[in-house]
């Protein structure tokens, strides 16, 4: 991530090229800040505002570094590579951030002021062009190595979340591995002219422009996925209950009920409808009906195992479907709601009114999808109603027709 030099000194013949090449570093890093920084103002995240001070960051030590002529020599290393200290710093504490683990500061600020020492001592203590690469390249190394440490146990479920990992690794790698390559079989650099015009000079600024890039880019696709599975969720959530509303408990129990196929793992369908509904609602107003609504979808998740998918499938029909269980399973659940029912509406409704439930059970059979499962949880529902209400019922297969007496 650190450029340690000022560009090579301009001749006349070049002016304009070099003028260009030495503009296209602060102007990639003034275009992802923007980039972020509008992100930013859509999605006031702390780790969106940390990439573009990254690339702030960047802009302005490109910047500093392009005044070469203008400022003594040390005067603008020093805040130049500052500068890039910082993006590194910056860089590690937005992709951290995105995952809402502790951002190591103290460690990262240590580490890049102790870099920073190493630097000053080689610049004018003992100067030495290896000793200073080192000193920076290896500061920010160790700070992209405390990514991959805070991120290497956690999980990565999303293919952007291993990208992101492996930006960190690689940068880390890039920054620790290419100054004692290069500078072992390159032996070092007799002066500036020497280091300008080598291959570690090149590899520097080439690798420096790429995981630039690299790196904007792997967190612009995070923030797009971040908004993308936000906008999912919110398009499957029932904000009443709590639970998810239908498409989003459709989409969920078809892919849980075809993964416990695959593993040969059963799974139980509860569904559970409010008794008489109409009657509390024109009774007692809608608001009544619907806090009901939403002790009800309290009590699922309290009494639910953490696995189930839970959702208002209508407007006072329930479902919850539980891998791994069976009916017996379901049916505890089922109880539990129905008996916790009156005593979690307490004190949100009229006193008088006891609402009640009514529960159908399914049991999964392989092969057979989410619809059939419904269907059949929907009879034993609509057998608990004809039966008095407020009860649990299961389906029961129809027993299988006797066979055909050949003496018929
Ligand atoms: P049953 O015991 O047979 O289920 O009778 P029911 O009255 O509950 O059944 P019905 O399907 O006739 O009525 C359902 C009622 O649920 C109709 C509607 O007023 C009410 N309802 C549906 N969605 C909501 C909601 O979001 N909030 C409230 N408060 N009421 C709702
Ligand atoms: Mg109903
Ligand atoms: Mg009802």
């Amino acid at each position: 991530m650190a450029s340690l030099w000022s560009p090579p000194v301009t001749q006349e013949a070049d002016l304009t090229g070099q003028l260009f090449i030495s503009l296209l570093n602060p102007g990639i890093g003034l275009l992802f800040a923007g980039a972020f920084f509008l992100m930013w103002l859509n999605r006031r995240e702390r780790y969106i505002a940390y990439a573009a001070g990254a690339y702030v960051a960047t802009a302005c030590a490109f910047l500093i570094q392009d005044l070469a002529p203008v400022l003594p020599m040390e005067l603008q290393r020093l805040p130049a590579n500052a500068g890039f200290l910082l993006t590194g710093v910056l860089f590690a504490a937005a992709i951290i951030q995105r995952y809402g683990l502790p951002v190591p500061w103290r460690a990262m600020a240590l580490t890049a002021a102790a870099s920073l020492a190493v630097f000053v001592w080689f610049l004018l203590g003992r100067p030495s062009i290896e000793g200073r690469i080192y000193s920076i390249s290896l500061g920010t190394g160790i700070v992209a190595l405390m990514v991959v440490r805070a991120l290497w146990p956690i999980d990565k479920p999303h293919l952007i979340d291993r990208l992101l990992f492996w930006v960190a690794a690689l940068c880390a790698a890039n920054l620790i591995v290419r100054p004692i390559v290069i500078l072992t079989f390159s032996g070092g650099f007799a002066d500036y002219q020497g280091f300008q015009q080598s291959v570690y000079w090149t590899t520097v600024q080439f690798s420096q422009a790429m995981v630039s890039v690299m790196a904007a880019i792997s967190l612009m696709v995070a923030v797009a996925v971040d908004m993308l599975a936000e906008l999912r969720a919110e398009a499957q959530a029932d904000p009443l209950s709590g639970l998810l509303n239908r498409r989003g408990f459709e989409a969920t129990a078809n892919a849980a009920l075809r993964r416990c196929d695959g593993d040969g793992r059963v799974a139980a369908l509860l569904i559970a409808d409010l008794d008489h509904f109409k009657r509390v609602n024109d009774r007692y107003g809608h608001a009544v009906g619907d806090a009901i609504i939403t002790a009800f979808g309290e009590i699922v998740r309290r009494e639910g195992p953490a696995d189930m998918i839970a959702g208002r499938i209508g407007g006072e029909e329930f479902a919850v479907l539980i891998p791994g269980a069976g009916i017996t399973a379901a049916r505890q659940l089922a109880e539990a709601i129905r008996a916790g029912l009156s005593a979690t509406c307490a004190g949100r409704i009229p006193p008088a009114l006891t609402p009640t439930a009514s529960f159908g059970l399914a049991a999964s059979t392989p092969g057979a999808g989410l619809s059939a499962l419904l269907r059949q949880a929907d009879q034993a529902l609509y057998d608990a109603k004809r039966a008095g209400r407020d009860r649990v019922r299961a389906f029961a297969a129809p027993a299988p027709a006797p066979p055909l007496s050949a003496s018929a």
